[in-house]
């Protein structure tokens, strides 16, 4: 399914086989997540991607031999940058990125830099492992920044909190689930998750918070969140694209408290997650659509109609 420029619906379409170069892998894709990333490329709100190109950074695939990767965002660094030589390869300056420079996973077939590319956890079918390629494993850095904050918000309940919120109930954290007000399958879908409170977004917090996590790419859920942290507290925004954040007091971010972004992953992100994600166990609920149904999928993100992840089933 390729994408040519904004304004066009994705189209099917025969390309050649990729051919694998020096140290990349083919693979045969299984299954692709369906990420709101995705969503800001088709909207240009992302500028530059690699035209026309096969969007698609959640991809669970099969070597010739047999073997399951998963090709997360991150798809090729320099390693010779000032971020790369210490231990920030997510800040790249010449960083690649699978489905926006790269062709990644709305294909049946797709390369990847071997390097990049993760085995996939014994017990997740592929449907099930595609959300833990972005959904878990940004999800998963912005909950490490978040530091040890007992009182967990989250603003924004779809792909990427109901994977965090499994991961914080299981360390003991308290989930507090901050979703569009009146979102009622979303406030059911979070308290079956554990979080022990669901409000409205724009609220006030039922109390004072030690960390917020932002997957809703609206800017007007900063000040909101920073109302809701304590002194101290920390505000992750863990989206790569957010509406323009309203002007605050000075007030709001007193107190020590710090507002701060979320960019990528590093492998070793990818490889600690998918190491953690068996043993809470985090249990992903998916959308599935079919590869041709990849602008259904969009839309439906769009539109807040997904309980939890979305993921074209590709093959097999
Ligand atoms: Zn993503
Ligand atoms: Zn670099």
């Amino acid at each position: 399914m390729v994408f040519d420029g904004v304004g066009a619906p994705l189209r099917p379409l025969d390309l050649p086989d990729p051919a694998p170069g020096p140290g990349q892998v083919l693979l045969c894709v299984r299954a692709c997540g369906v990420c709101r990333t995705d969503l800001h490329i088709v909207d240009g709100e992302l500028r530059e991607p690699k035209l026309p190109l096969v969007l698609g950074h959640q991809i669970v695939g099969e070597s010739n031999d047999g073997r399951r990767f998963g090709v997360p965002w991150l798809g090729w660094t320099c390693g010779e940058c000032r971020f790369c030589t210490t231990g920030r390869e997510n800040l790249c300056d010449r960083a690649r990125f699978t489905g926006y420079d790269l062709d990644g996973g709305y294909a049946e077939l797709a390369v990847a830099d071997e390097r990049f590319c993760f085995p996939i956890p014994d017990g997740y079918p592929d449907l099930q492992a595609a959300p833990l390629l972005c959904a878990g494993l940004i999800g998963y850095r912005a909950l490490r920044l978040a530091g040890e904050a007992e009182r967990l918000g989250l603003y924004g309940f779809g792909a990427a909190a109901h994977i965090v919120c499994q991961v914080a109930r299981s360390q003991g954290r308290r989930v507090f689930a901050f979703v569009r007000a009146g979102d009622e399958a979303a406030e059911r879908f979070a308290r079956e998750l554990g979080a022990e409170w669901v409000g409205d977004a724009l609220g006030p917090s039922p109390e004072e918070l030690d960390a917020a996590i932002l997957f809703a790419p609206a800017g007007e859920h900063v000040p909101a969140a920073l109302k809701a942290v304590a002194k101290g507290g920390v505000v992750v925004c863990a989206g790569i694209h957010m509406s323009d954040i309203p002007s605050f007091p000075y007030e709001l971010l007193w107190g020590e408290r710090v507002l701060r972004s979320v960019a990528n992953l590093t492998r070793r992100d990818g490889e600690e997650f998918l190491a953690l994600a068996p043993t809470v166990p985090v249990r992903t609920e998916v959308q599935v659509f079919a590869l041709e149904q990849a602008n259904e999928a969009l839309d439906s993100l769009r539109t807040g109609g997904i309980r939890g992840a979305a993921v074209l089933r590709v093959s097999g």
